[in-house]
């Protein structure tokens, strides 16, 4: 064995350094080439706006774009927060656009979205972390594009007292904000946030108002264990969450919080199973899972989900 290869080795041993794992097939997705995908780029480019897509490099944005499926991320490119997993530049936030909200409202006319994502940077240098404009880009939508129904996928807006009850009055028809992890290593993936805190956020949205569909994700392959994930199920169920999440974490770059392993596509059929047994109304739980991915099929499936439920209800009463 030659000198270098002995001294790789023993890097990864004293944990510094992880060995190259090869992506599994399961993972591995087209490169996007498609003319609808270079028109959803140009359209994006024209209007100014930022996308999670091309930010958090999404290995789905061949798809997704192909079928002029984009999510938009207001308040700019820059995050104030620098969670070890996340693609998003950290810094001095770019100042808040007033043109975005109407810029936001025409791509989606444009397209001719039925459904629409709408996520943001942490704005923790905003008085209300970016409520408002969260709102302004709701209201936009809604005039332009009246049948469009809108998903947000926001922060934790974390110490912005009002800023989560202002984004709930706007009446989005699915509020998503993302757990991310289990509770342990929250420290390493997600320095800047409190496991509770976000728990309680959404338990707050269904209290603020019960008929709001709330979602939330996870993504495992971090280090976490099979019973730290059901008890996150457990906690989501708790504050009520419909719609849970599970996708494979990527690591974007060396710099990113090391993968640990991939999950295999029978594990996550198993984490799908049990979720449902949970209660949730829907679970999407496989390698490519993303919040947004194929957000508007499960919202349609989630809305008939209720409707089933409710009629089994106004069954058993009767
Ligand atoms: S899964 Fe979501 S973030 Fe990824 S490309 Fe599709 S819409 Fe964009």
């Amino acid at each position: 064995m030659n000198k270098m290869v002995s001294s790789k080795i023993a890097s990864v041993r004293r944990g510094e350094e992880r060995p190259y794992m090869r992506k599994p097939d399961w993972i591995r997705v087209k490169a996007p080439m498609s003319k609808a995908y270079g028109e959803t780029r140009k359209l994006m480019r024209d209007k100014g706006l930022v996308t999670v897509c091309e930010e958090a490099a999404c290995p789905n944005i061949g798809e997704c774009w192909e079928q002029k499926h984009a999510t938009i991320m207001i308040l700019g490119e820059i995050c104030t927060r620098a969670c070890a997993f996340c693609n998003i530049k950290t810094g001095m936030p770019n100042r808040v656009d007033p043109n975005e909200p109407a810029h936001s409202a025409e791509v989606v006319a444009t397209l001719g979205l039925e459904h629409v994502v709408i996520t943001s940077v942490d704005r923790d240098d905003l008085d209300d972390g970016g409520a408002d404009q969260f709102v302004k880009v709701i209201k936009a939508i809604r005039e332009t594009s009246p049948n469009t129904t809108i998903e947000i996928l926001t922060p934790d807006f974390r110490d912005k007292p009002g800023a989560l009850e202002t984004v709930v009055e706007a009446q989005p028809d699915v509020f998503n904000h993302n757990l991310e992890t289990v509770p342990r290593l929250y420290p390493t993936i997600r320095p800047g946030a409190r496991y509770y805190h976000s728990l309680k956020l959404l338990d707050r949205v269904k209290q603020l108002d019960p008929s709001m569909f709330t979602k939330s994700g996870i993504m495992v392959g971090l280090g976490e264990d099979k019973q730290e994930v059901y008890q996150v199920m457990d906690d989501m169920r708790y504050a009520n969450i419909d719609f849970l999440t599970i996708g494979q974490y990527l690591q974007p770059t060396p710099k990113h919080a090391p993968l640990q392993r991939y999950v295999t596509p029978d594990e996550f059929a198993t984490y799908d199973k049990l979720a449902k047994t949970k209660g949730f109304l829907l679970v999407s739980a496989t390698p490519l899972t993303r919040s947004s991915y194929h957000a508007g099929d499960d919202f349609r499936r989630l809305r008939a989900a209720r409707e089933a439920q409710l009629s089994k209800e106004a069954a058993s009463a009767s």
